[in-house]
């Protein structure tokens, strides 16, 4: 290449950079205009207190990294700044690291909820990373809660993950859930969702249950404002050998990959107050014919 054409090269270099820094600088221009927006909705409306805690404060807790940040949120008109702020002021308990809590807690992790709690007394094995994406070969023998939470951070260092290295069980269960506004089940056995379900009804905790197994899925939100819990839909546990876990039968990773993602949709629903969640319905998954069923008849 002869001078002018190094000349050339270095001067569409930094038109390539100096648009990459217009599109920056236009985004958060767009994110900023949404949040002036917002502000002079809110101080237009006739009842000036809203629904949260009693926060008189005119901020929406949504420093300028966190406009930058979270601006694809903040441009969507039906999520917004109110949608943002509220995720921020929330926390999540995800209980279990595995196959449907990896995708559920990268994406609570990366969508900006406040606080996120992590329940897990395993370590990461081998056989897990064919479908537990959040945890890497370097965490194998090491706690899944730490893993996850390794993961997270480096995800959202502006979210607080709280690590909880322990059995989810009857004697630290109330405890763990009156911490968290929105609950997230993915566990896998029928004793756990039976324990899980009836904290979040005693505490009155909005519950979004996810289970895959094979190439079959299902998802639904229980106990949300009413709606009907676990033992609403399965009055009496099975009997244990008719429950079948994914180490007897086999899943395929990105089944519940695609039911974690749902579940972090609905828990981000729940939290920020945004949309319909999956109360009284029941999402169904069929991988293998690529259908999904939305199921009201069994409530
Ligand atoms: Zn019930």
């Amino acid at each position: 290449m002869d001078s002018n054409g190094v000349e050339a090269a270095r001067i569409r270099q930094e038109i390539d950079s100096l648009k990459s820094n217009k599109r920056n600088i236009e985004q958060q221009i767009s994110s900023l205009e949404a949040q002036l927006n917002q502000l002079e909705v809110n101080s237009s409306t006739v009842c000036p207190q809203p629904l949260s805690n009693g926060d008189l404060s005119n901020s929406n807790g949504l420093s300028p990294d966190m406009i930058y940040r979270y601006s694809r949120h903040l441009l969507l008109p039906s999520f917004g700044v109110q949608g943002q702020a509220n995720l921020l002021k929330s926390s999540v308990l995800v209980i279990g690291a595995g196959g449907l809590g990896s995708p559920a807690l990268l994406y609570l992790a990366a969508c900006g909820v406040g606080r996120i709690g992590i329940v897990d007394h395993d370590v990461v094995e081998l056989n897990n990373l064919q479908r537990q994406i959040i945890h890497t070969e370097a965490y194998i023998g090491k706690s899944k809660v730490e893993s996850a939470a390794a993961t997270c951070r480096s995800i959202n260092s502006s979210t607080q993950i709280v690590e909880h290295r322990e059995a989810f069980r009857t004697s630290n269960a109330l405890e763990i859930v009156s911490k968290y506004d929105v609950v997230v089940d993915a566990t896998d056995n029928a004793p756990s969702r039976y324990m899980i379900n009836d904290c979040c009804v005693v505490l009155g905790k909005p519950l979004v249950s996810g289970a895959a197994l094979g190439l079959e899925g299902q998802l639904t939100v229980y106990n949300y404002n009413g709606g009907p819990c676990y033992r609403c839909l399965f009055p009496t546990p099975p009997p244990t050998n008719a429950c079948q876990r994914c180490a007897d039968s086999g899943v395929l990773g990105v089944v519940p990959g695609v039911i974690g993602c749902l579940q972090a949709l609905e828990a981000i629903k729940v939290a920020s107050l945004v949309g319909e969640p999956l109360s009284g319905r029941m999402l169904l998954l069929d991988a293998l014919s690529g259908r999904f069923r939305n199921v009201c008849s069994i409530f």
